[in-house]
């Protein structure tokens, strides 16, 4: 299904906020981003996910960035936080079902979510790439390939 990237985003948006009240996404996109060829459902997980991780793991005074480039043969998502980051031994982890980091102390999570956002990726045929420093935060950038996944 072609679907408008940008409305997209802002509806995710919305909907996190109804969630994360208070918190703010700065969706950083051009206005021209539609007819991302995808599957809105695998879409939706892959950016509820990643989004609720970024607001989760930061402080609630700290804003978190959504990002699309979009190119010709590819989309570019980039998810920013400025929170408690991804120690370096985790990150092998961090897709494994179940896995939670060392430093994520009370803040809750089954540690499904970057697993179900591996998966969801994968049929997308897309990249996924995570650069986190702790406590300066963590961004995880995507490329999605610009055509219809797999079948599920
Ligand atoms: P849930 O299944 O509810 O999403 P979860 O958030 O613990 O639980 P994942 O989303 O799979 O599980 O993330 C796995 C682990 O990776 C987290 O427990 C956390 O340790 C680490 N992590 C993921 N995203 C971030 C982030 N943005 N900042 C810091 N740590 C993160
Ligand atoms: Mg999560």
């Amino acid at each position: 299904t072609y679907l408008d990237l940008q409305e997209f985003c802002q509806q995710i948006i919305k909907e996190m906020q109804l969630t994360y009240s208070g918190r703010t996404i700065n969706l950083i996109a051009p206005q021209d981003c539609w007819e991302f060829y995808g599957d809105p459902k695998l879409l939706w997980h892959i950016f509820t996910n990643l989004l609720s991780n970024a607001l989760k793991y930061s402080p609630k005074e700290k804003s978190v960035d959504l990002e699309i480039i979009p190119q010709e043969l590819v989309t570019i998502v980039t998810v920013r936080d400025r929170g408690i980051g991804i120690p370096p031994e985790a990150q092998k982890h961090l897709f494994d079902s179940f896995y939670r980091a060392s430093n994520v102390g009370e803040i809750s999570g089954t540690g499904l979510g970057l697993a179900i956002v591996k998966r969801a990726i994968d049929l997308h045929k897309g990249t996924i790439e995570v650069v986190s420093e702790p406590d300066r935060g963590t961004t995880i950038q995507l490329q999605l390939l610009n055509q219809s996944p797999d079948k599920i």
